[in-house]
């Protein structure tokens, strides 16, 4: 199966590399389509999943919804085949993104001034020896609250919520296989002192414990089980 990897029936994933900080992208295949949960870092992240894709024998993702604005999850937007989806924050995030500047200088600015963070910077320099490659597209539809996708046999519910880590984050429910894609969504706010909110803490595990699902699917990290991540969260340090 080359670089893919099943997770359940219906779900795969191109697994995250932490060298340039690429996340694991997930592949839900329905009988009518399929969609995609993010971008992956670059066009170069993006090619490698529709490889992995081919060699497995898969169509491409005729959809493909993004969990939150982190260049990380977005930056290969430009390079998706099918439609892009995103909620409404994340892309007037991206759209502010897309005026920023790719120097090292005005990298360095934007850690002084707190936009960006110099983990960012670090990873981003290694995914892209020439900056000028760097396309922040946006996501040509939007959502915002709820909302139901049908792939033919395959329900998934994408629910955007303020997250411990990002006030744009979309989370992706498949009730039928037990999944739930979280990616970032329960990190800290590495953008915000990297700390734990309380009140966004205990509202998100609250919405998790509410869902009936077995796999915890993470951004930069293997699968957990939902016990083992809501146990994980029980014990991170916080503040009101
Ligand atoms: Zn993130
Ligand atoms: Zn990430």
């Amino acid at each position: 199966m080359g670089k893919l990897k099943q997770l359940t029936d219906h779900i795969y994933y191109l697994p995250f590399e932490k060298e340039t900080d690429r996340p694991n992208l997930y592949y839900i295949q329905g009988e009518d389509f399929s969609l995609a949960v993010d971008a992956g870092n670059s066009g170069k992240q993006t090619e490698k999943f529709y490889e992995a894709l081919g060699e497995a024998g898969f169509p491409l993702p005729s959809l493909t919804v993004v969990s939150h604005w982190h260049w990380d999850h977005t930056f290969g937007l430009h390079a998706v085949k099918g439609l892009t989806l995103s909620s409404e924050l994340t892309k007037e995030k991206l759209k502010k993104v897309q005026q920023w500047q790719w120097t090292v200088d005005a990298m360095k600015e934007r850690e002084r001034t707190g936009e960006d963070i110099p983990f960012c910077t670090e990873c981003i320099l290694k995914e892209y020896p020439d900056l000028n490659e760097i396309k922040v597209a946006l996501p040509k539809i939007t959502f915002s609250g709820k909302m139901k996708l049908d792939l033919g046999g395959l329900e998934v519910i994408l629910e955007q919520r303020p997250s411990t880590h990002s006030l744009d984050s979309v989370f992706v429910y498949v009730p039928s296989e037990k999944v739930l894609i979280v990616e970032d969504a329960d990190c800290e706010d590495f953008y915000h002192s990297n700390i734990y909110r309380k009140e966004l803490l205990t509202d998100m595990t609250e919405y998790f414990k509410s869902l009936d699902y077995v796999y915890h699917c993470l951004g930069h990290a293997d699968a957990e089980s939902k016990e083992f991540a809501l146990q994980r969260l029980s014990e991170v340090t916080c503040v009101e």
